[in-house]
């Protein structure tokens, strides 16, 4: 299954929590999540059932919901009206006595509700009558073929649940066990060929993925689909884009794969390649007998994602770095924060390293995608502040070694520790604000205290990183001292502790009281500007808040 679809399983309470785990077996990728306070033990937890549903709906996640299909569908329901993504859902009973495919018919929904009721030894709850009569979703063609248009398709499955029958031309091992109505001389027609066909009505045109075009001048879809209509060839047969190694970083090729829908692979040796079918101006066209097991051929380009994971809870984490994340081949960091982003599955490599190793680890990732692997580099919050992204771009800075500026490099954000604390207490960085580490690895501690003198006299909010240690235990009192020529005790000061995580603390106090031994490592400090207050909340706490104005 594609990593990026791996399914989400979602529980109401614990009762179901033992067959949720059945069914994780059977996609290893798939995560659990379990509803907060209700649910313990699960991969992760969510705070809202519907909104969690409809957000991976919206993102195209396959849904294996224990619980009754009315609340499925009444969640669910606003979103249907609007075309989009429609990935399978499915209801499963909390005992695993029943499952039932909603939605995602064109998505797989069935295959999988005949996988986990398999699982389960209950008989699933399948409706689809094509399915029912044929035993196979005609439509859903396995890897390696593509169908030529869902909709003459649809009609071409209707048409023989009317009662016409069927014949098949070309080879489709995979409906040998179907239960279809054959006849010889019937008229409608399942095709199964690599050939350009006009579409009829009476047809159903399948493409076995057998052509790879290796592409040598300029790359654009419309001649890719030229070369291969002037070769007689559907395009629905192209099974990837070829080219040179050296074009690993050309943006127009990788763009043309995308609008094409295929994988782009880079090859040096010819050997390996198909059958040569017909060469056309800058484009060669190479023809296999059967579909191509396209990871074999070639190697594709290497991916490094830098990824932030934000402060902890899975809510607060951008789907892309999900995605990311579930894609990852490879996945370096900080040995808390990998634990934190999973589970993964068993092919995953998790590289989990000491926390000061930065350089070091940046290069691994490099070497690891320079060879064609996807690899992710895990910080926590944003990965630019204070974190992996800076030490990623400075290990490529050091060594331009041509392998990794062939690597496809990206950055993800995420939710950073101060604005996930500012965020808790209301709006303390409201107005201008600056962000400082407070170690002094890296940097002259002289430094940090000339920034401190510059943030205090220009009244900034501050949110200090970093602010304490066992290796550096003095330098928060002397950044509070820096801070206190320019600013009255009762400055407001927010501390937040593990926020996001189970042990999540939020401390409201002032720079007049404030007592180093209240912060520990795992603690962002937000100093207040002269204008930072407090108003009280109605569950005895305050909000804070920086004013947008000066009067
Ligand atoms: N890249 C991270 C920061 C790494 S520096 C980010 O953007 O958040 C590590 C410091 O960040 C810690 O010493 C602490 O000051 C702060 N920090 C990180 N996660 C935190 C959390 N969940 N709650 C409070 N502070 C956190």
């Amino acid at each position: 299954m594609d990593p990026r679809k791996a399914p989400a399983i979602l529980l109401l309470g614990s009762g179901g929590l033992p067959v949720a785990r059945r069914i994780q077996a059977l996609y290893p990728q798939a995560r659990v999540l379990g509803l907060a306070g209700r649910v313990e033990g699960a991969d992760a937890t969510y705070a809202e059932f519907g909104e969690t549903l409809r957000g991976l709906y919206r993102d195209d996640r396959p849904i294996i919901a224990l619980c009754a299909a009315g609340i499925l569908i009444r969640s669910l329901a606003a979103q249907l009206a609007g075309k989009g993504a429609e990935p399978p859902v499915l209801a499963v009973a909390e005992d695993g006595s029943a499952v039932v495919p909603l939605l995602g018919g064109l998505g797989g929904v069935n295959r999988m509700a005949r996988e986990i009721a398999a699982q389960l030894e209950v008989a699933p709850a399948i409706t689809t009558s094509g399915e029912l009569r044929f035993g196979t979703c005609l439509l859903e063609p396995p890897a390696g073929y593509a169908l030529a248009d869902i909709e003459q398709g649809k009609r071409f499955v209707s048409d023989l649940l009317g009662g016409e029958s069927v014949r098949v031309e070309g080879e489709a091992p995979w409906l040998e066990a179907a239960n279809l109505p054959l006849a010889d001389q019937a008229r409608r027609v399942i095709h199964v060929t690599a050939e350009q066909r006009v579409d009829a009505r009476d047809e159903l045109l399948i493409h076995p993925r057998v052509v790879a075009a290796r592409i040598d001048g300029d790359a654009d879809a419309a001649g890719v689909r030229q070369a291969l209509a002037t070769a007689g060839l559907a395009s629905g047969a192209l099974a990837c884009l070829l080219a040179a190694p050296a074009r690993m970083t050309d943006a127009a090729l990788a763009s043309c794969a995308d609008e094409l829908g295929v994988p782009l692979r880079f090859v040096v040796d010819e050997t390996a390649l198909p059958p040569l079918h017909q060469h056309l101006s800058g484009i060669r066209l190479y023809r296999a007998a059967q579909p191509l097991e396209v990871e074999r051929i070639g190697r594709r380009r290497g991916r490094l994602t830098v990824v932030g994971l934000g402060p902890g809870a899975a809510e607060f984490m951008v789907p892309a770095t999900r995605r990311a994340l579930d894609e990852a081949e490879d996945l370096l960091g900080y040995e808390t924060y990998i634990r934190m982003a999973g589970p993964f599955r068993p092919e995953q490599v998790l590289h989990c390293t000491d926390n000061r190793e930065e350089l070091q680890r940046a290069r691994h990732a490099f070497e690891l995608a320079a060879s064609g692997r996807r690899v992710v580099v895990v910080s926590s919050g944003d990965p630019g502040v204070f974190a992996m992204a800076a030490a990623v771009l400075e290990a490529l800075d050091d060594n331009r070694d041509p392998r990794w500026l062939q690597v496809e490099l990206q950055v993800f954000p995420g939710v950073s520790a101060a604005l996930a604390t500012a965020a808790k207490a209301g709006a303390p960085l409201g107005h201008d604000f600056c962000l400082i580490s407070l170690s002094d690895n890296l940097k002259p501690w002289e430094v940090i205290e000339q920034r401190l003198d510059h943030a205090g006299a220009a009244d900034l909010a501050m949110a200090f990183y970093n602010p304490i240690s066992r290796a550096r235990p003095w330098q928060l009192a002397r950044a509070l001292e820096i801070v206190a020529r320019h600013r009255r005790p009762e400055t407001v000061v927010v501390l937040g502790r593990d926020i996001g995580r189970p042990a999540e603390a939020l401390t409201l106090t002032s720079l007049g009281e404030l007592r180093p031994e209240q912060v520990d490592m795992r603690t962002l400090v937000i100093i207040g500007s002269s204008l930072t207050r407090r108003i009280p909340r109605p569950d005895g706490q305050d909000w804070v808040y920086t004013p947008r104005w000066y009067r």
